[in-house]
């Protein structure tokens, strides 16, 4: 049975930032360096195959080192927590009385009278002394905790889903027009889960899509005009 804390709880953005930002941010690079190397690619050839091995080839690549990236960074992280947490516990173990002293304090800037502050730090101990240390003094908690499996996973699987659309479109669209194609739907795309990532974040959509957009015409059009000079060379 949820407690109405829990659904207190849920109803916060924050709790959404780990697997939402490593979600947005794979989805997003899996998009936009999809469809560049796909344009690159089209700009320099007359042939459909060599876009659409490029394509599959930077998918691949682009997600799994996305997931052994954000595994690495993230898994650092819990390291140097971890760590932290280790060493929490050796000081409550050789100097309870300062660490005491120094939780009460935490309790006192954050706007506790001195005797309250002290009261809280000494039944917050009795409770649960590294919890609350951990909590108040590191500021590691449920929410902000590093989970590198959760977040590797996250954002290999939002790459591929986002590089999966501009790959799609290099089968389908004429060649002819394909460079126009893959800008045109990936801007499609961007702005879509630009829009998205703001509405679930409960940040503002209109500067999110113009970042997005302004940002992935320049990356796109970067790609497309080496494409063009490469293919210029090439032909
Ligand atoms: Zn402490």
């Amino acid at each position: 049975m949820e407690s109405n804390l829990d659904a207190y709880l849920d109803n916060h953005y924050i709790h959404r930032s780990n697997w939402l930002r490593a979600a947005v941010l794979g989805a997003n690079d899996g998009i936009l360096s999809t469809a560049s190397i796909a344009i690159g690619v089209a700009a320099a050839s007359s042939l459909r195959e060599p876009v659409i091995l490029a394509t599959l080839a930077g998918l691949v690549a682009g997600a799994s080192s996305m997931a052994a990236g954000e595994y690495v960074s993230v898994s650092s992280q819990t390291d140097i927590e971890n760590a932290d947490i280790q060493r929490e516990r050796e000081e409550l173990e050789s100097m309870p009385d300062l660490e005491l002293q120094r939780l009460a304090e935490i309790y006192e800037s954050r706007g506790l009278k001195k005797e309250t502050a002290l009261a809280v730090a000494k039944e917050l101990t009795a409770h649960d002394a590294l919890g609350a240390h951990v909590r108040d003094e590191l500021g590691i908690n449920e929410i902000s905790q590093a989970k590198p499996i959760q977040a590797a996973l996250a954002s290999g699987t939002a790459f591929t889903v986002g590089g999966m659309l501009p790959f799609l479109v290099t089968f389908f669209m004429p060649l002819e027009t394909l460079e126009y194609s893959l800008y045109g739907f990936a801007l499609l795309f961007l702005v879509i889960l630009g829009a998205i990532s703001a509405k679930t974040g409960g940040s503002g959509i209109g500067k999110a899509v113009l970042r997005i957009s302004f940002w992935g015409t320049a990356a796109m059009g970067l790609t497309a005009l080496v494409g063009y000079l490469f293919g210029v060379n090439v032909a």
